[in-house]
């Protein structure tokens, strides 16, 4: 049966669970607040949110898309994935997505001892910046970097200490995009690439790239994202057409740990419904 629904989707959102600031419940009060009807939860690598935001949609009456942004890695570049609707309990998904929240840690402890010789911090500043359990990444030690009055902010971090050119941070393990989409199909699950032209053209993966996750299932690009730029939404939106992808637009909210604004972009509620018609690995929850 399609997914009957009507009012804005925002499809791609953190909690508490991985770097946003808000538990999973107080993310979906928000979203009923900023009149969200169906939203989509997203933590990095980690379906640890799920139960906690689907008991809060059924009492707030939003629809809620249970999904997650899995860490990708093309050569250099990190490529970001949304996953919708896949099954949690999947093995091959469970077993990589513990695998990445793993080296995660490791290489924040790590960036954290290359910090400790030339700033004041430690690894219990960035543990008390998390939740037990949580994603861990470089938003936690920009916490920690603020907590310590290093600097001011997160972007205030990233754009100075945490900028790979500074010589302290360093990847962590990610799988490749072209097993990333299969995994997720593998899982039931709906594959959108995330954010994809964040740095224009220039920094965007190849249409050959595209080509070869279309071919392992690609579902949608999320065309309408702050960080997209202009020419590169026009790239994808060509990409879109030709490949047969749809579109869809989000927020990326971290709560205060962004300025992204909940609804700032939305999903055509059609877009929604293709996306649910497609899964087989979990269902959305309903009021
Ligand atoms: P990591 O996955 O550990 O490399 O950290 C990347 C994450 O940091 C992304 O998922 C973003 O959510 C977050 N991030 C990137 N740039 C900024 C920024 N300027 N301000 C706040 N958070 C950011
Ligand atoms: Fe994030
Ligand atoms: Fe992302
Ligand atoms: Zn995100």
């Amino acid at each position: 049966m399609t997914f009957v629904l009507r009012g804005p989707a925002d499809l791609h959102t953190h909690s508490a669970v991985s770097d946003g600031t808000q538990s999973p419940r107080e993310l979906v009060s928000a979203a009923a607040r900023a009149g969200i009807a169906t939203l989509a939860l997203t933590d990095h690598d980690s379906t640890a949110g799920w139960e906690e935001a689907s008991s809060a949609a059924r009492e707030t009456g939003i629809a809620l898309i249970p999904g997650m942004e899995l860490s990708t890695r093309h050569g250099h570049r990190s490529v970001h994935l949304l996953a919708y609707l896949v099954d949690p309990d999947n093995r091959a998904l469970l077993d990589e997505t513990a695998r990445i929240r793993e080296s995660r840690l490791t290489r924040a402890e790590r960036i954290v001892e290359n910090l400790s010789a030339d700033f004041l911090i430690s690894w219990d500043d960035v543990r008390d910046q998390a939740q037990p359990g949580a994603t861990i990444g470089r938003p936690h030690i920009a916490d920690a970097l603020v907590a310590r009055g290093i600097v001011t902010d997160r972007s205030a971090a990233f754009d100075g200490i945490l900028h790979p050119s500074r010589g302290y941070v360093f990847p962590h393990y990610a799988p490749d995009p072209v097993t990333a989409v299969a995994l997720v199909r593998a899982a039931g699950g709906v594959p959108v690439l995330a954010h994809p032209a964040t740095t224009g053209r220039s920094g965007m993966l190849s249409e050959t790239s595209i080509r070869a996750l279309v071919d392992a299932g690609l579902f949608g690009l999320e065309i309408e994202h702050r960080e997209n730029t202009p020419e590169g939404k026009a790239t994808l939106r060509a990409y879109a057409r030709r490949y047969g992808l749809v579109s869809t637009g989000s927020s990326d909210y971290h709560g205060a740990g962004k300025p992204n604004a909940l609804a700032e972009n939305t999903t055509d509620p059609e877009v929604v419904a293709q996306i649910v018609d497609a899964a087989t690995g979990w269902s959305p929850v309903r009021a």
